[in-house]
């Protein structure tokens, strides 16, 4: 290992955040590249407050849906992958986004879309998951591989209520399209399971 390597240069690094160059922030990004942008950390946790118009409890980055907030010279852009081709929640999530960051003093917003790779149920993080179980639903199955696992009807679906794994699907179709609707034969409570994609 070289010298250079091993001793990075932070104030040539500072520098160029000072000089307004592109800020970035992914889904992936872990929390130690995120620090030391305020501005980036003010508009995450803006953000964080744009949740699903049908489930109130489950931010828009909880859902996956949340790929990327950028800023570069004032202007802020947000790239999000819709859920489903013709959900009808994108479009209210697109105008939450508008207004919470309006409302912040954020004008100059762009939305992006991102179609490719194709937004999967298994986007969905862990505390969304928690929270959607705290809410009453049953949260998508997640595969050890990162795949969606295939449910077939009454299998596998824990009920959020009492955890029993006893539950049946009384239908395919629950509130909305991306839920099935399901009973616990446990606690008899029915419940929406959040289907996978
Ligand atoms: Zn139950």
């Amino acid at each position: 290992m070289n010298k250079e390597s091993r001793f990075p240069a932070p104030k040539k690094r500072k520098a160029a955040a000072l000089d307004g160059i592109d800020y970035k922030i992914t889904q992936n990004m872990t929390v130690a590249d995120r620090s030391g942008n305020n501005e980036i950390e003010r508009l995450e946790a803006l953000l964080e407050q744009v949740t699903d118009p049908e489930i109130p409890v489950v931010s828009i980055r909880d859902l996956g849906i949340l790929r990327d907030i950028s800023l570069h010279a004032g202007q802020v852009t947000v790239t999000i992958t819709p859920t489903y081709s013709g959900c009808p929640a994108m479009s209210t999530i697109r105008a939450d986004i508008r207004q919470t960051l309006s409302a912040a003093g954020y004008d100059d917003v762009r939305l992006k879309q991102s179609l490719s790779p194709a937004w999967t149920t298994d986007w969905m993080t862990d505390e969304g998951r928690e929270k959607l179980r705290a809410f009453g639903i049953a949260p998508p199955q997640k595969s050890a591989q990162g795949l969606c696992a295939v449910v077939s009807p009454g299998t596998d679906v824990k009920c959020p209520q009492c955890g029993s794994e006893q539950t049946e699907c009384i239908s395919e179709f629950g509130s909305t399209a991306c839920k099935a609707l399901y009973r616990c034969l446990h606690c008899a409570e029915p419940f929406d399971y959040f289907k996978c994609i």
